[in-house]
């Protein structure tokens, strides 16, 4: 059976291109790139260019790129980074209350750490509280952290109004922009960021790989000891397949940008336009927000989520219930509960998430088949 693959916020395929090139760089080019010898050298040669590649697409120096295992690794750097560095001067950060789990968690550790975290609460749009935000900034805070693009709602928070509001009190402020990276402009200087968090497995390259921006001159205490890499922010030997990897899908991406943000923003609209005709029971969350043109939360009410996904599955097609990270619990997204929904609502919600090879046809298919699994749910079969 041909499968329908609609959670590209969980991950993405690779995309072939950048898997032939890393095929035909990586076998021969295979040297440590911290030896000095010919075969380092001609990796280390690869790695620069590579970090170059990367940088430029965020608007950011090359010395200011830290590679790291992903997203979820450059999202604690940041957080316990700074929280090390700056734990003389205070013990109090800043986040919102829809974060990714690898946010949530890093700030929950630092609690039980004796740090003190004020989680700003969104609106039901899922956008955060600036006046909140500003309110809550206290003199012995040292970081606020808000994501760019949501990886359940695909709501754009307003990064750059909450970096001036932390830079106001001379606070660092990091944004996980994991999600956002493919789907919008993402540039350092525009968003007025000290920190960046990226990943290459959300952008068609291989997983397992991510990197950390950090501001020139913006001070953080790494979290690895070892051999001193990237500049002795983050030991241990690089992952130059993984590095290739994400830089070629940089290089495509900056060639197929427009096309790509067009051809998935009109997907998604036939989308939503088919699930608000045929089911008219169903609501789209964050309908309003600005979002990210790939993403569609929507519930079902009194449908369970995980039943449809599993359904859906039988009949061909990947889609996810909010966060991959939530499979075989039974807990209801704590994103969707911020913005407004009950446990119920929660717990009946599909997040559908396209990618850049999605057709007309697959979106035709699916609400076809969304329409026979909720019949055969309500027939009790
Ligand atoms: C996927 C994701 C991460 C984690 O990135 P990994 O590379 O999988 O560790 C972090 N934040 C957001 C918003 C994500 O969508």
């Amino acid at each position: 059976m041909k499968r329908i693959y609609f959670d590209n916020n969980a991950t993405t395929k690779p995309d072939a291109r950048v898997v032939q090139k890393v095929l035909e760089q990586a076998q021969e080019i295979f040297g440590n790139p911290s030896s000095l010898h010919y075969e380092g050298q001609q990796a280390k040669r690869l790695l620069e260019e590579s970090r170059r590649i990367i940088a430029e697409e965020i608007g950011a120096r090359p010395d200011e790129i830290v590679f790291t295992s992903g997203g979820t690794e450059a999202n604690n750097l940041a957080i316990k980074g700074v929280a090390e560095v700056f734990s003389e001067k205070g013990n109090h950060l800043l986040t919102s209350s829809i974060e990714h789990q690898s946010i949530k968690s890093t700030h929950q550790y630092l609690e039980r750490k004796g740090y003190k975290v004020s989680w700003i609460p969104v609106d039901n749009n899922g956008v955060i509280d600036l006046e909140l935000l500003e309110k809550s900034l206290r003199p012995d805070s040292i970081l606020v952290s808000v994501m760019l693009a949501n990886n359940e709602l695909g709501t754009i928070q307003p990064v750059k109004q909450a970096a001036e509001i932390a830079h106001k009190k001379g606070i660092y402020f990091h944004c996980d922009a994991v999600q956002a990276l493919g789907k919008m402009p993402v540039k350092v200087d525009e968003l007025g960021v000290d920190l960046m968090s990226i990943s290459a497995h959300k952008i068609y390259a291989f997983k397992g790989i991510g990197a950390l921006y950090i501001r020139k001159g913006t001070k953080l205490t790494p979290q690895t000891q070892g051999g001193h890499q990237e500049k002795n922010r983050r030991s241990g030997t690089e992952n130059l397949p993984g590095i290739l990897s994400f830089a070629e899908a940089i290089k495509i991406f900056q060639q197929e940008k427009a096309e790509r943000i067009k051809r998935m923003s009109l997907l998604r609209e036939k989308l939503e336009k088919g699930l608000k005709e045929k089911f008219g029971f169903a609501r789209i969350n964050a309908e309003l927000a600005p979002r990210i043109p790939n993403t569609t939360s929507v519930s079902f009410p009194g449908f369970d989520g995980e039943i449809l996904l599993l359904n859906l599955d039988a009949m061909g097609i990947a889609v996810s219930t909010g966060s991959a990270c939530r499979a075989g619990m039974t807990e209801p997204s704590y994103v969707l509960q911020a913005i407004g929904l009950s446990k119920e609502e929660a717990q009946g919600t599909l997040r559908i998430s396209l990618g850049k090879d999605n057709t007309d046809e697959e979106v035709d298919y699916f609400l076809d088949a969304l329409g026979k699994a909720l019949e055969k749910i309500k027939r009790g079969d």
